[in-house]
């Protein structure tokens, strides 16, 4: 199959759809495929490296779009992208069309075959495409706060781990899946007291026996919420509630009750945030003071880290993009019925339940 990965084009966003060793797999498996020139200058890979991986390089986004069967992307397709896709082509990358009508129509009328990262599933009810970006924002987020919490930053001067003889900072992760394990690990990992809330029991037990007691796994209540964000220095939203909005779990009023100089670090900004304080921000201006405590409330943070994002991205879509190719859009999604919840569009249609019901299509 002739597969194509063109530059991204949206505002500030340095990934890529294949790195050059996922490049050299697919190469290996007997494809050919196209970058587009400077595609991977952002994350530190070369036209050179794509080169010697065994890609073409080629000179524009028309190009690949008229060429490749396949098209390997990072970003939901911007309107010029989606005017040259065509029947039969096949479209791999993030999607989120629930909320988007307009990036709908287009991918409709264009005929081509649309699998969104973000719907695939795994055997075990999770989403495995979506899980690197977890990842790396969870690990990300007490990198962030440890930062946000320097006196010069408008924290509280707390430095996470202490020093001997010196207590540790307070760590209080709301939500213990993806985000919050990652989270929880790095914040344990600089010697802070981590405290995990999650409303999840059997979530709690796993904790729990993952950290061998040495992070607090309590019950998600009004109660503990409180008790726990009034002695944190660094508190970490990462709670989801699948197809709906982040629940508001930390009121403005107990925002004014915490420490002054406190981090609030909103992973789950992307769903609406859980502080009832959150507004979402930018890497070139991440945060605002309110009542004293800092928000950091970054909506897209791996783009923050985009060359390991990148590489944490091809190692999870990889294997189905081998599938794809090597059996066709077709036979692989008929083998697999995870990457079958992947198909959102097709020939003109919607075929994911929930993209159709949030937008009004027939199903
Ligand atoms: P996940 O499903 O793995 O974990 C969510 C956890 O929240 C679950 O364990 C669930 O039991 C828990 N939860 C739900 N309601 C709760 C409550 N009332 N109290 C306590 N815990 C509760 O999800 P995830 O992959 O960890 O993602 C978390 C959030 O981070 C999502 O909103 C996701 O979209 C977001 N996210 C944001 C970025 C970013 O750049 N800002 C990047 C990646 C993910």
């Amino acid at each position: 199959m002739l597969i194509g990965v063109p530059k991204e084009i949206k505002n500030h966003e340095y990934r890529i759809g294949l790195t050059p060793a996922g490049v050299k797999e697919l190469v290996a498996n007997g494809h050919s495929v196209m970058v587009q020139v400077d595609g991977g200058a952002g994350v530190g890979f070369s036209d050179a490296d794509y080169k010697s991986a065994g890609a073409e390089i080629v000179a524009t986004a028309e190009e690949i779009f008229e060429r490749a069967e396949m098209i390997i992307k990072v970003k939901e397709p911007q309107p010029q992208e989606c005017k040259m896709l065509r029947p039969g082509q096949l479209l791999f990358t993030y999607l989120h069309l629930a909320p988007d009508p307009t990036q709908t129509e287009l991918l409709i009328a264009s005929g081509a075959t649309c699998v969104a990262y973000e719907t695939v599933t795994d055997a075990r009810g999770g989403l495995p495409l979506l899980a690197p970006m977890s990842e790396v924002a969870g690990r990300m987020s007490i990198q962030a706060g440890a930062h946000q919490l320097e006196k010069a930053q408008g924290g509280n001067g707390m430095l996470l781990g202490g020093v001997p003889g010196v207590e540790p900072a307070k760590v209080l992760v709301i939500g213990g899946g993806v985000v919050g394990v990652n989270a929880a690990r790095m914040a344990m990992g600089m010697g802070a007291e981590v405290t995990i809330v999650d409303r999840s029991l059997p979530r709690l037990r796993q904790l729990d026996d993952q950290f061998e007691g040495r992070i607090k796994c309590i019950y998600s209540t009004g109660d503990a919420i409180e008790q726990y964000a009034m002695a944190a220095d660094l508190v970490v939203g990462a709670v989801l509630v699948p197809g709906a909005s982040a629940p508001k779990l930390v009121s403005k009023a107990l925002i004014a009750r915490m420490k002054p100089g406190s981090v609030v670090v909103d992973v789950a900004i992307d769903q609406g945030g859980c502080f009832e304080t959150s507004h979402a921000t930018t890497h070139q201006d991440p945060t605002y003071v309110i009542d004293d405590v800092v928000h950091y409330c970054v909506a897209n943070m791996p783009g923050g880290v985009a060359r390991t994002s990148t590489m944490a991205l091809t190692n999870a879509t990889l294997p189905f993009a081998i599938a794809l190719a090597n059996k066709g859009a077709k036979q692989a999604l008929l083998d697999d019925e995870h990457l079958m919840a992947g198909l959102n569009v097709h020939d003109g249609h919607v075929t994911n339940r929930p993209v159709a019901e949030a937008l009004g299509y027939a199903f």
